[in-house]
């Protein structure tokens, strides 16, 4: 693995300027760097691989979804990485909530504010989660069926 310079940590800490100890410690830290150095969406958050950028700033990242399952599909993640949302802390609830507010306002801007949209979030499994970097799917420009999955 090559050197981890400071800079390249940083956006991944539990919280700018909270002291380490109080968020469990070296380990944790090194075990986030370590699960974000391998990850596909921190690596389109950094640039190193190609995306259609919608927006960004210091916290959150939007873009397009590559597959699109509807007319409008993008992504909306957190810079932090965050595996899945069974792992949020009550420290990323802020984190979540601008996720959220971001993706409005691009829904919005896209043009689905009146028709409207579904916010999906898959976790793990059974949802069908397949990048294990939180994100918050936005998907609208078109009625949707209810439920989401196969009867049977
Ligand atoms: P999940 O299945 O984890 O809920 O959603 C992952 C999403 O990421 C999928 O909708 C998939 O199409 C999208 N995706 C996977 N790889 C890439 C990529 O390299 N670029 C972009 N823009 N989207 C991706
Ligand atoms: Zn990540």
């Amino acid at each position: 693995m090559q050197p981890i310079s400071l800079y390249s940590i940083k956006p991944f800490l539990p919280s700018a300027g909270r002291p380490l100890q109080k968020t469990g410690g070296l380990s944790f830290y090194y075990f986030i760097v370590i699960m974000s150095e391998n990850c596909l969406f921190c690596k389109i958050i950094k640039g190193e691989i190609p995306s259609k950028k919608i927006y960004e700033d210091d916290d959150v990242f939007a873009f397009y979804d590559i597959a699109p399952q509807a007319p409008v599909h993008f992504l909306v993640v957190p810079k932090r990485h965050i595996s899945t949302i069974m792992d949020m802390q009550p420290t990323d609830c802020e984190l979540v909530g601008k996720m959220l507010y971001r993706a409005q306002i691009i829904a919005k801007e896209l043009g689905i504010e009146e028709s409207g949209a579904r916010f999906v979030f898959n976790c793990k499994a059974d949802a069908g989660q397949t990048v294990f970097h939180i994100h918050l799917h936005v998907l609208g420009g078109q009625v949707m069926g209810w439920p989401p999955f196969p009867k049977d």
